[in-house]
């Protein structure tokens, strides 16, 4: 098994979602997770259900939960379907709320660390070391 495989399994994607490749740069500490679906996949009208062709893609990139000290994301193209009935519109991922810039598992994790710790102190956990917030 190739490790693209494995971290579908670790993040319970199901078909067509698939770890197309995995990109790790060690000088930044930072792993990137780049999922893709194949070619003439079909995804579910959000509001009948209906398997439905893609119309197109949007290119988004989601936080996710750090792999040790590497700082993780997800990045995927995220289809709109055109359904017959009911026109062009995004479909949502498994892994995300809609909207949302953070993977379901990392707000999960964030609203644990809130519960147990001042907001301040998750901030600067989670925050990129890199970032300058002008002070
Ligand atoms: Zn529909």
């Amino acid at each position: 098994m190739v490790p693209e495989e494995l971290f579908s399994l670790a993040l319970g994607l199901v078909p067509p979602w698939l770890v197309d490749h995995v990109t790790f740069t060690v000088e930044e500490k930072r792993l990137d997770l780049h999922i893709n679906f194949p070619k003439g996949s079909r995804f579910a009208c959000s509001v009948c259900g209906e398997e439905c062709p893609v119309h197109d893609t949007r290119d988004h990139t989601w936080r996710h939960m750090d792999f040790f000290q590497h700082e993780a994301y997800l990045h995927a193209r995220v289809p709109r379907v055109k359904c017959q009935e009911h026109g062009v519109h995004q479909i949502s991922v498994p892994w995300a709320r809609e909207g949302s810039h953070f993977t379901l598992l990392f707000e999960a994790l964030i609203m644990t660390l809130v519960r147990e710790m001042p907001v301040l102190t998750v901030a600067r956990l989670v925050a990129r070391p890199t970032r300058s917030c002008g002070g």
